[in-house]
């Protein structure tokens, strides 16, 4: 049995990132992967400008008189053009820029105006204040973006402001995802006592295209191994990624292994983890596969913790371990040391403390821990029970989960 980390590590090894391009307009850049770094050609500022509405003047000048005569006006988009002489100052708004003629910018709300155009500063100055410099963000050649990053609405902004209009993206990663069962049907439909709604091809197919992957979806496919083949080859035709739910342990109708085995390579199969433990990582002709238990929780946590970083690699964007926090355990939690578990929390911020309690029964069939949970209590493969008051590690879950 491999550790979580064995296993993420041996795909991320095994797996080379995909390599086609295009270039793509800002609009539609979002959660796509960078192909190249991104360096800047322009300074950001790319002029020096007042960080504030007020006035702007030459600092040597207040300590002869602390008013000065208003001159013109600086506003954004439309410079003052003249000198600002000895004993002067101009109005200049936030944004505009500042003459080279002077240096400081007081605000306009520690000044008076004491007759018209002339104008009292009533606070003290420090040289330089409130401009903002030349460069002072970014320098032209800076690097602002590796290769391999998955571009945010943030990052369309900073691409934004840097004036480039088209970036050059990695394709779209294809994903196919389907669910294998015979017990299984769609909601909407009438349901035998001994049948149950499919839920998670609906939980991969949303968590897999908010991680930025098209999603080719193929359905309920039952417990049958021609048909699973079939679904195989078609999965594999379609896309660069299967990821399929239930079949992969060791019960009588779990032929998905039997059917890779027979059609492709399995690279490995049994992770010490919980909820999880059989997983499937193997290879249909230049296709990826991931196999997922059947029990939602387990889908859900081993989609997570072991396919989400090898599909990312695979979609070029560079590895980036899950945020974790420290937490400390609310109430006891029930642990027996063997596997490593990524239990459902709640997490909460208390008397000046991040504490984490159990989001409830644990059952990796019950979907309602993750409902109800915001966050995994990571509790490693050796830990044993949890006493209250020890400190845990805890990874929230948001986008693309939640
Ligand atoms: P399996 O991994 O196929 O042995 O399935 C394990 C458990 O998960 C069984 O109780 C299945 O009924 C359940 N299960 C399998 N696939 C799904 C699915 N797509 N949606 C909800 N539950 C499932
Ligand atoms: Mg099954």
């Amino acid at each position: 049995m491999l550790t979580v980390q064995q296993a993420v590590e041996h795909m991320l090894t095994t797996i080379k990132p995909i390599d086609s391009r295009e270039f793509i307009t800002l609009e539609s850049a979002v959660d796509r992967v960078l192909a190249v770094p991104i360096q800047s050609t322009i300074d950001v500022p790319g002029y020096n400008n007042s960080a504030m509405d007020g006035f702007a003047f030459r600092a040597q000048d207040i300590e002869i008189s602390t008013q000065l005569r208003c001159i013109g006006q600086s506003l954004a988009g439309h410079p003052f053009t003249g000198m600002v002489g000895p004993g002067e100052c101009i109005r200049i708004m936030t944004g505009a820029q500042v003459p080279e003629s002077v240096d400081t910018v007081v605000p306009q709300e520690n000044t008076s105006e004491v007759e018209p155009k002339l104008i009292q500063v009533n606070s003290a100055t420090t040289l330089g204040a409130n401009i903002r410099l030349l460069g002072e963000e970014l320098q032209v050649g800076a690097v602002v973006y590796p290769a391999g990053h998955r571009l945010t609405p943030v990052d369309i902004g900073m691409l934004a402001s840097l004036g480039i209009a088209l970036v050059e993206v990695l394709r779209p990663l294809k994903v196919a995802v389907f669910s294998t069962g015979d017990e299984l049907i769609l909601p909407g439909e009438a349901k035998q006592p001994f049948q149950i709604y499919d839920s998670n091809r609906f939980v991969l197919h949303a968590i897999l295209e908010r991680m930025g992957f098209q999603v080719v979806n193929l359905g309920l496919v039952a417990d049958d191994p021609a048909r699973i083949e079939a679904t195989f080859r078609e999965a594999a035709n379609k896309a660069d990624a299967i990821v399929c739910s239930g079949g992969v342990s060791v019960g009588d109708a779990d032929y998905t292994k039997i059917v890779i085995e027979k059609i492709g390579q399995v690279g490995f199969w049994k992770v010490a983890m919980k909820p999880g433990k059989p997983f499937a990582f193997g290879q249909i002709e230049h296709t990826w596969f991931f196999g997922l238990p059947g029990n939602p929780v387990s889908a859900t946590v081993t989609l997570l913790q072991l396919a989400a970083p090898a599909l990312r690699k695979l979609s070029g964007e560079a590895y980036a371990a899950p945020l974790t926090i420290a937490a400390v355990a609310g109430e006891p939690l029930k642990k027996r040391p063997g596997r490593a578990d990524f239990q459902r929390g709640i997490l909460r911020y208390e008397n000046g403390e991040s504490r984490v309690y159990s989001a409830g029964p644990q059952g990796s069939g019950m979907l309602s821990s993750m409902v109800q949970g915001n966050c995994l209590i990571r509790l490693s493969a050796e830990q044993g029970n949890v006493a209250i008051g020890d400190r845990v590690e805890v990874e929230l879950l948001q986008a693309p989960v939640k």
